[in-house]
């Protein structure tokens, strides 16, 4: 028989009393999200437990989206079946057979007590009948098992349990509130979203460009990026992509060079800030982690953030590249991360940029030009696109 449901069991959510409900929804809503293109999938809520019901479908794909799914803290595929222990039984031996591992343990529970025999009993024929019928050489490990497989005999049904698989963990995205995160196309910044949204935190993404020093791979770079995170969250994501040449040159005409990065930044920042307003984003999100550039020390980013009151989260401040990079290449953004292309941070790179640049210094040169309409000017004209499945289909697809 195939695999009929999967049982989900929350993470940290338990600890979360009066707001649980709004949590359970919110993962309830994210995982239909994340599941859609499974048509025929069904789902239950119970206070403690989420059931995806499978009517047909295949279980592989299902499970391959499920660990991306924030708030989940693990699951299990399940078989139902008629009481009949000779069907349960022929389950466990293909659960057993399928899994990597050579441990197992049975752990059988019985709530209904009119079935023969005791869960102890009922444990000690299921193992012998693995033993008969398995292919590989097995032992039985009831404290570490590499393989547990749980036996529900209930009123309704015998319920079997495969080995439980690892959740994404952290909160259902959205419970958070919304942040505005700094997309850039290197390693840091996607790392930081996904770290984010692991909190339950909803993201936008903003990111500058200046063509045409930069050119639309960069931007595609991007969207792939963005389109990745994506798999974390709920199918759909905003990039705003802002047109920066003009408020650049004019930083460098009025700049002295070993400042022209740190005014850069505090542009960046201004045009956030403002960006993030106006679509409900609380806080900021970047990839900053100290010390890795001129622009990260302490003395810079003290500079920087100084001309905003938004709070900012930098989530791999205190990371080191390496430790970065892992995330990077588990979450599955590294390989699109270290494509080659042009930043607009990096086209301008100063010769010796400053690192210890002051705030007095950094206002003196914002005082020869009026940035503020150069900002404004970079929030109207954004262009905001909207990633979703629909996104990468060509036109051709729609006839
Ligand atoms: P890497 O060091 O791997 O290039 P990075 O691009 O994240 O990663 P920086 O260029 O030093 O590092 O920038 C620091 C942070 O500033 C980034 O993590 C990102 O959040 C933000 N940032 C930089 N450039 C851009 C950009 N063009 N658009 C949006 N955000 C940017
Ligand atoms: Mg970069």
């Amino acid at each position: 028989m195939e695999a009929n449901y999967i049982l989900v069991r929350f993470g940290e959510l338990t600890t979360k009393g009066k707001n649980r409900k709004i949590f359970t929804r919110k993962l309830l809503k994210n995982s239909k999200e994340q599941l859609g293109e499974f048509e025929q999938l069904t789902y239950q809520l119970t206070h403690d437990r989420m059931y995806v019901i499978l009517n047909g479908a295949a279980k592989e794909p299902v499970v391959a989206k499920l660990k991306n799914v924030f708030g989940i803290h693990s699951f299990s595929v399940a078989y139902k079946m008629e009481k009949d222990l000779e069907a349960a039984k022929a389950v466990v031996v293909k659960i057993i057979e399928d899994n990597p591992g050579t441990t197992f343990k049975i752990d059988t529970k019985r709530s209904d007590k009119n079935f023969p025999g005791s869960s102890q009993e009922i444990n000690r024929e299921i193992a012998g009948h693995v033993f008969h019928n398995c292919q590989k050489e097995l032992k039985v490990n009831v404290i570490n098992p590499d393989i547990l497989v749980r036996v529900e005999i209930r009123q309704d049904a015998i319920y079997v349990m495969d080995n439980t698989i690892k959740g994404a963990g952290g909160y259902p995205v959205g419970v958070g509130g919304k942040a505005l995160l700094m997309l850039s196309g290197g390693i840091d910044s996607p790392v930081a979203g996904y770290l984010t949204m692991k909190r339950g935190v909803d993201l936008e993404c903003v990111h500058f460009a200046a063509p045409p020093y930069t050119n639309d791979f960069a931007k595609q770079k991007v969207i792939d990026l963005a389109d990745v995170l994506r798999e974390y969250s709920h199918g759909t994501i905003k990039v705003h992509v802002v047109p920066f040449t003009r408020l650049q040159l004019a930083v460098y005409d009025n700049c002295d060079e070993s400042y022209a990065m740190t005014v850069m930044r505090r542009m960046m920042y201004r045009v956030c800030e403002k960006l993030a307003e106006k679509n409900g984003c609380l806080v900021l999100v970047n990839g900053e982690s100290i010390g890795q550039v001129a622009s990260q020390t302490l003395h810079s980013m003290a500079t920087i953030n100084e001309v905003i009151d938004t709070p900012v989260i930098r989530p791999v401040v205190c990371l080191d590249k390496l430790e970065i990079i892992d995330i990077a290449t588990k979450i599955g953004t590294y390989d699109i991360s270290i494509r080659p292309h042009e930043d607009c941070c990096t086209i301008f790179t100063p010769k010796q940029p400053a690192t210890k640049p002051t705030r007095h210094k950094a206002r003196h040169y914002e005082s020869n030009f009026d940035f503020e309409a150069l900002v404004d000017e970079c929030v109207e004209q954004v262009e905001t696109l909207t990633i979703n499945d629909s996104y990468f289909k060509t036109d051709d697809e729609f006839f």
